[in-house]
């Protein structure tokens, strides 16, 4: 079966964002962000997380809702940042903890979690830190190309744009037997922390979280998951993706270590042979 995956589309990033457990402010950031992105999302999709912060930490220091947040206010202080936005930085952190969105811990459904992937520097590879400069956050580049995207929109435009809805960001996928992790050279069950099964568990995805739960019910965060790879999984076992879904026999998910879009089931010779 060839699957042919399109790149993420505005609804599950949305979801991506989306926790259960995310205040209304930091719900209507994203809805707003994604309504001024709508238009330019399917030649430039980018830096939906981006926006976001920097429209709730508008509303927080605006005293204003995120939906309310003109455009031209967006725009404005896009164009007011240099090229390394310290002092934005800064203030995001700022009106994420007033906003009660950050300063909950790093648990991996909370957005502090999205937050630093987004702002912290990156540790060259091979460069022991303090060596090398390492990589500028993502935040620097992304806040460059959304003032391209949203310096080039008009408010009429934005007016007529329907707010976009998320996808279902709260998923529970059911395996008939084992979820195998596939790396280069190994497959290799997940197992509970607790109990050690491993058969007919689950994996649950909230927002930016995926967890194993056994058939007892344990909750087990395993390194080798990570969402956008179980999302790809669903499309290469040709599972739609839905609320609640089973998957027949084993579900195989790529590890995080490899290309998110990666088939698991030919992603080296070695596991492709034992998989067949
Ligand atoms: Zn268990």
């Amino acid at each position: 079966m060839t699957v042919v995956l399109t790149h993420r589309t505005l609804p599950d990033e949305m979801a991506y964002l989306l926790p259960t457990t995310a205040p209304d402010v930091w719900r209507a950031a994203v809805a707003r962000a994604a309504q001024l992105l709508a238009p330019s999302w399917d030649e430039h999709p980018s830096n939906l997380n981006a926006l976001s912060f920097i429209l709730l930490t508008l509303s927080v220091e605006r005293e204003q809702s995120p939906e309310s947040i003109p455009l031209q206010a967006v725009a404005e202080e896009l164009s007011a940042q240099g090229e390394e936005p310290q002092e934005l930085s800064r203030r995001i952190k700022a009106a994420g903890t007033t906003a009660g969105v950050l300063g909950n811990g790093y648990g991996p459904d909370t957005l502090d979690t999205l937050w630093t992937d987004l702002s912290s520097w990156l540790e060259a590879p091979g460069e022991p830190m303090g060596d090398a400069p390492g990589h500028p956050p993502a935040l620097w580049a992304a806040v460059g190309r959304l003032h391209e995207v949203i310096s080039g929109l008009d408010a009429a435009t934005i007016r007529q744009t329907p707010v976009p809805l998320p996808s279902p960001g709260a998923l529970t996928i059911s395996a008939g037997r084992y979820v195998q992790v596939v790396s280069t050279n190994a497959i290799r069950p997940i197992k509970c922390d607790t109990c050690a099964s491993c058969e007919g568990g689950s994996l649950r995805v909230d927002g930016p979280a995926v967890t194993f739960v056994c058939t007892e019910g344990h909750t087990t965060a395993d390194h080798r998951l990570e969402v956008w790879h179980v999302r790809n999984a669903l499309a290469h076992a040709g599972v739609p993706i839905g609320a609640e879904v089973t998957v027949e026999g084993d579900l195989l998910v790529t590890s995080r270590a490899y290309g998110e879009q990666s088939d698991p089931r030919s992603l080296s010779r070695f596991t492709a042979a034992l998989l067949a």
